[in-house]
C-alpha cells in the first residue's frame, strides 16, 4: 500500500470509531476538511424517548486528532428531528452522536482525550 492509500484506510478507520463515514474530503491552508454523515439514524428525542420526525439536517463541526500534523476538522450532516409528542418539551432535536462528542463540545471526545494527555 502507498502512503496516501494507508493514510486514507487510517482516516477511514479513524471515522468508523466516531460512528461517521466520510462522504468528502478538502485540503485548505492548515486544515484537512473531512464532511461526514452518521452511520445511523437515530431519531429518539432525549427528553421523551418517543422518536421524533426527520425535518432538516445540520452542520455541526468538530475538531478531530491531527493528520499527519494538519488539524482535522470533522464536518457532520447531521439530522435534526421534530418532537410530535404533545406531552413533551423539546419541539426539535439535534441528533445525538456519544460516539463523537459530548453535547455541544467543538471537539471530539478522542480529541479531548489527546490534548489533556499532552497537558499532563
Ligand atoms: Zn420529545
Amino acid at each position: 500500500m502507498n502512503a496516501t492509500a494507508s493514510l486514507l484506510a487510517d482516516t477511514i478507520c479513524r471515522t468508523v470509531e466516531l460512528g461517521v463515514t466520510i462522504t468528502d474530503a478538502a485540503v485548505a491552508g492548515e486544515f484537512t476538511h473531512l464532511f461526514c454523515s452518521p452511520v445511523a439514524i437515530d431519531p429518539v428525542c432525549a427528553d421523551c424517548g418517543v422518536a421524533g420526525r426527520l425535518r432538516d439536517h445540520v452542520e455541526r463541526k468538530v475538531t478531530d486528532l491531527p493528520i499527519v500534523g494538519h488539524p482535522t476538522r470533522l464536518h457532520v450532516r447531521v439530522p435534526r428531528f421534530t418532537c410530535d409528542n404533545l406531552e413533551c418539551e423539546t419541539r426539535i432535536f439535534q441528533q445525538r452522536m456519544p460516539a463523537l462528542a459530548e453535547p455541544r463540545a467543538k471537539t471530539t471526545r478522542r480529541c479531548t482525550r489527546w490534548i489533556l494527555q499532552r497537558l499532563a
